[in-house]
């Protein structure tokens, strides 16, 4: 399938970046059917005994790029939970009606199982043996899943001291052939031009924004087509909020809803050069990266250039708060029964700090995309409930995490 730059449109292969820095997209292809009766046909299909519509990816079938049925690659992913707060989030940020979506409680623990499904079944249906990644460990161990379930090797170049025990761990489990890197994800990333013969399924692969779009869709559905004033995510890569942005886009063309959410990315302050870059209205700038948040230390996130045209079309807007503000917001999390890894805290982090500046009103109804499961990183939450256990100890009132 032909795809487009997501920037100058210009026609281009699914696998190279254009000449204009743009990345390849592909265009929906606009399915015959009323809002309506689209809204039903979903209906049904979640209680279908179709396979392929046990996937919260794969039940959006027409708004996905063709893949034969015979290729597809599918665990079930995308049926996550939106769990509304129990009052100690809202309180936290002072934002009247805050929900998580939880796209950590996926078949490996993150949202790239979404989009992993997507690209690892296009790799699969092309033919080809092997697929790779760089990755600070969510990625990796998604894409080695999804390979060994379908039958194809999988190599994971990850920085030898930015990733967790369990998600190494974890890829392992699956088989993948892990090569530690010296330095970071960016280092590693560069790497990935030295391999030869395997599909790519960082998020520049753009079958992984086409699975990730439809956390978008679900998320509009959990909530009955009702849109939320914000969407606020943690962004590294930023192929996230790419693809949550297209999704609510299509969602808008195809008129399944009538309006659009205002989309917040939130950093961490050490690895924040869209940040930098989107408040200066200047091209980014790559940085060294430096937060305990590990699946957000990217300092040259691939895709800045269409978060800045999502951030554009809906009135959206990018911040960064401190590793400390992400563990509080961790903390505040874990107390409301959910618990997350710490990257995902950065989102409630940032929302309150978005209600503290006036951009984010206390009176909206927010939702926030928690991006992975509390036990990928053990020496997180460890921290979290020391950091808590000194509080108590001190009788501090003040930040109860
Ligand atoms: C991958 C990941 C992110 C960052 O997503 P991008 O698409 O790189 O912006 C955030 N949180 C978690 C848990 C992740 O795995
Ligand atoms: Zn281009």
């Amino acid at each position: 399938m032909v795809a487009i730059c997501s920037e100058c449109e210009a026609p281009l292969a699914a696998d190279r970046p254009c000449a204009c820095g743009g990345l390849p997209e592909f265009r929906l292809r606009s399915p015959r059917m009323s809002p309506h009766g689209y809204k039903n046909t979903l209906k049904h299909r979640r209680v279908s005994s179709d396979p392929r519509f046990r996937s919260g990816v794969w039940r959006y079938i027409e708004l996905l790029p063709p893949i034969q049925d015979s290729e597809i690659v599918s665990m079930a992913e995308g049926n996550v939970p939106l769990y509304e707060s129990a009052g100690r989030g809202e309180d936290f940020a002072e934002v009247r009606k805050l929900a998580y979506l939880h796209l950590g409680m996926n078949p490996t623990g993150s949202f790239k199982d979404l989009g992993m499904t997507v690209a690892v079944s296009a790799a699969k249906a092309s033919g080809m043996r092997s697929v790779a990644c760089a990755s600070t460990g969510n990625t990796a161990a998604s894409m080695a899943a999804y390979a060994a379930r379908g039958g194809l090797r999988s190599y994971a170049l990850v920085p030898r001291n930015g990733i967790s025990r369990e998600k190494l761990a974890q890829i392992r489990d699956y088989g993948a052939e892990v090569v530690e890197v010296q330095g970071s994800f960016d280092d590693a990333f560069a790497r990935l031009a030295e391999l030869d013969a395997v599909a790519i399924v960082n998020s520049v692969n753009p079958y992984r924004i086409e699975g990730q779009k439809c956390a978008a869709f679900a998320m509009l559905e959990a909530r009955g087509w009702c849109v939320p004033d914000w969407v606020v995510l943690p962004g590294g890569n930023l192929g996230n909020v790419s693809a949550i942005g297209k999704g609510l886009l299509e969602a808008h063309a195809l008129g399944l809803i009538g309006r659009l959410p205002r989309i917040a990315v939130i950093q961490a302050s050490g690895a924040a050069p869209f940040v930098h870059a989107w408040e200066h209205q200047v091209d980014l700038v790559p940085c060294v990266a430096q937060t305990m948040a590990s699946a957000i230390a990217i300092g040259n996130p691939k895709s800045w250039r269409r978060a800045r045209r999502i951030l554009k079309a809906c009135n959206g807007t990018a911040i960064s708060v401190s590793d400390a503000e992400i563990d509080r917001a961790k903390g505040v999390i874990g107390l409301e029964g959910i618990g997350c890894e710490p990257a995902s805290a950065s989102s409630l982090a940032g929302l309150r700090e978005l209600v503290r500046r006036g951009i984010v009103d206390g009176k909206a109804d927010v939702v926030t995309i928690l991006t992975g499961h509390v036990l990928k990183d053990g020496a997180a939450s460890v921290r979290v409930a020391d950091l808590r256990d000194v509080q108590k100890a001190r009788g501090s009132h003040a930040c109860a995490i």
